[in-house]
């Protein structure tokens, strides 16, 4: 999902309800397009609920929306062939939310329950970066991840921040995180480990496991930050030994993919007592180091 991260005039100018008209199914896109002049291409969103949502050309991306957040937004143009309507080009051009390429399948799902025949793809990829230095919005050309106001360089992934509406922090047990790592070795995902044998060599048995989004890697997958208790080693077990009473060590993070049906299906930590018990218990678990 993409918040609106465009200009805040545009925000405020923005009806609360969406200016778009919603295209559940085929006989509601037959109806909005009778309607229409040839101006195109028009714009569209695919609101939260995985819903087509069209307005005319030059209509603002966030007014499409009623400002709500998207899973994504850009510019759409039909044809009208023998076998009826379908979609000849669509882009994921919306400088107001910009959507990542990687939100393809929303679109193209949103396009399948409007009934609406489609080339599979975006037609016109853009690569939005906001610049982490100087907070500018950038269209990346010819695949030169440099700042164009500040050249400094740019993130290569589409970074979730924790103000992203869909960053989360979930918990997984020792035996969820072995079947994370299945299902990872199964769909090939690259941040893994490389077998079951070194994740039971590296991690706690008795762990709690963390983790949270901080890049959106593929269409289905997000690659997380986790946090687990790493195994003691002999060396780290007479650590401990010293170190009892605190023995607990310290907390490993770690790069992990996991697919956003998997993340999504593992307990979240939301409210605020159990957020409070999560960072007490980070914090407990990180080495202390004296103030000089
Ligand atoms: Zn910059």
């Amino acid at each position: 999902m993409y918040s609106y991260a465009g200009p805040p005039d545009l925000l405020v100018a923005a009806p609360s309800r969406p200016a778009g008209a919603a295209i559940p199914d085929r006989a509601a896109f037959d109806a909005w397009i009778a309607g229409q002049t040839r101006d195109e291409p028009h714009t569209y969103v695919v609101d939260a609920t995985g819903c087509l949502l069209l307005a005319p050309r030059h209509t603002e991306h966030v007014a499409c929306a009623g400002r709500a957040p998207v899973r994504s937004a850009g510019e759409v143009t039909f044809a009208r062939t023998a076998a009826g309507w379908q979609v000849a080009a669509i882009s994921n051009q919306s400088t107001g939310y910009c959507p990542d390429a990687t939100s393809w399948p929303a679109v193209a799902a949103a396009l399948d329950r409007a009934g609406l025949p489609h080339p599979g793809r975006f037609t016109d990829e853009l690569t939005f970066r906001r610049c982490p230095a100087c907070t500018e919005l950038n269209v990346v050309k010819d695949n030169d991840f440099t700042c164009t106001f500040c050249a400094e360089p740019l993130p290569r992934a589409h970074v979730v921040s924790a103000r992203d509406p869909d960053f989360t922090l979930r918990v997984a047990t020792f035996e969820e995180l072995l079947a994370l790592q299945r299902e990872a070795e199964r769909l090939r995902l690259s941040a893994r480990w490389s077998s079951r044998a070194a994740l039971e060599r590296q991690v706690a048995p008795d762990t709690t496991v963390f983790l949270a989004p901080a890049l959106r890697h593929t269409p289905d997958s997000y690659r997380c930050h986790i946090w687990f208790a790493p195994r003691a080693t002999a060396t780290a077990t007479a650590a401990a030994a010293a170190d009892a009473g605190t023995g607990t060590g310290t907390g490993t993070v770690a790069l992990f993919d996991v697919s956003v049906a998997s993340l999504h299906a593992l307990r979240e930590v939301a409210e605020p007592d159990k957020l409070r018990m999560v960072v007490h218990m980070l914090l407990d678990r990180m080495p202390l180091t004296p103030i000089e």
